[in-house]
């Protein structure tokens, strides 16, 4: 950041990297961007730090030609958005509006650190935290350029897409109770399948998300506990996370999911138990951001094409006290992340960076109305 010409570059107190590029005039609002540079253990190197490296590339071109905006720029590399090493998660750009949560100072990470040691072996000066929110009648909006992490760009040939909201999400755990007894001696119909009740749920759950085009749902955990090749499954334990763009129509798949269970355990005649351990509201685009990637990805001559995102971001954090919107950049190798084989291309990078500054182009000639 230094290099390229920001005006000032800082480390805050929770470990966010911070840029501003100022404005024309001492007094001009501020346009943030940025994404985290921490990554989740042998991860890609794209995922997150591509909407660093964007901005910052915006910024030394914008130097090289001693141009000042309407508006000031500002920069953040945000500081532990994965979660990896501590049960909390958007360390950084929760910090930003206000939501780090002063318990999480006290948690141990696997070697019995707790945050607060680790912030002070970094240099941190964690009683400032408080101090680093922003006032968000200073700022214009969040922007964040990310990869997209999955494979619809790469399957349509497209190299960006536009967000229209960072998808909702609910999960839960839970356990069918049947009654285990002799795989060979009880009659089909005679079973309480704890195990075949579950199956049934996720073969319900996975045409009902297939149903809404843009829902999705996943029973990532699955257990009998202590099966036997030879016992009908008494229990049965399994998660279950549920996401969709808008948070009615999350809501609308986990009240059919839930009632699918309650009757094919009722069919069945097992019981179950479900507990919802999360919940996280959706984050939709605000249509005026989301407006101005659209002019800047079709002034490039490419197709638009719009999706929900299906991965949690640090739009989401901002999302509650300012306007955002998000671009995804097409990765390649299926898209895959969080995982080594995670990349992109120049040329989409390029383009993505291309469409930032059209994005700042246009918002500038906006500001001068
Ligand atoms: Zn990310």
């Amino acid at each position: 950041m230094r290099d390229v010409g920001f005006d000032s570059v800082h480390i805050d107190a929770v470990g966010n990297v911070v840029g501003r590029y100022e404005g024309a005039t001492p007094d001009a609002k501020t346009l943030l961007t940025g994404s985290h540079y921490d990554t989740v253990r042998n991860g890609g190197k794209y995922d997150g730090r591509l909407g660093i490296f964007v901005p910052i590339a915006c910024v030394r071109e914008l130097k090289r030609q001693n141009r000042r905006l309407p508006f000031a720029f500002e920069v953040v590399g945000f500081a532990e958005e994965e979660g990896q090493r501590y049960k909390a998660t958007f360390l950084g750009s929760g910090a930003l509006i206000g939501h780090f949560d002063a318990r999480w100072l006290d948690q141990k990470d696997a070697d019995g650190i707790t945050m607060r040691e680790a912030m002070q072996h970094a240099g941190l000066n964690e009683a400032d935290i408080p101090k680093i929110q922003r006032d968000p009648a200073r700022y214009l909006g969040f922007v964040e350029v990310h990869i997209e992490q999955g494979p619809v760009l790469t399957e349509l040939d497209l190299p960006l897409g536009i967000v229209t909201s960072i998808n909702g999400s609910v999960r839960y755990v839970g356990e069918v109770i049947g009654m285990a007894s002799h795989a060979g001696t009880t009659p089909m119909d005679r079973r309480r399948d704890a195990a075949a009740a579950v199956a049934e749920l996720i073969l319900y759950t996975e045409q009902r998300a297939a149903k809404d085009g843009d829902s999705v749902g996943t029973v990532g955990m699955l257990e009998v506990p202590s099966g036997s090749i030879n016992v009908v499954p008494g229990r049965c334990k399994f998660s279950l996370d549920l996401r969709a763009p808008n948070n009615a129509q999350r809501d609308a798949l986990a009240t059919d999911v839930v009632n699918a269970l309650k009757d094919i355990c009722e069919r069945r005649g097992v019981r179950y138990e479900l507990e919802e351990t999360m919940r996280a509201a959706a984050a939709p685009s605000a249509p005026a951001w989301q407006q101005r990637w659209e002019k800047a990805v079709d002034a490039l001559g490419i197709p638009l094409f719009r999706m929900p995102s299906g991965a949690g971001h640090d739009a989401m954090k901002l999302h509650e006290v300012m306007p955002q919107a998000m671009l995804f950049v097409r990765g390649i190798n299926s898209g895959i992340s969080h995982n080594p084989l995670e990349s992109s291309t120049n040329d989409d990078i390029q383009l993505s960076v291309r469409a930032f500054q059209l994005l700042l182009d246009n918002l500038a000639a906006e500001q001068a109305h």
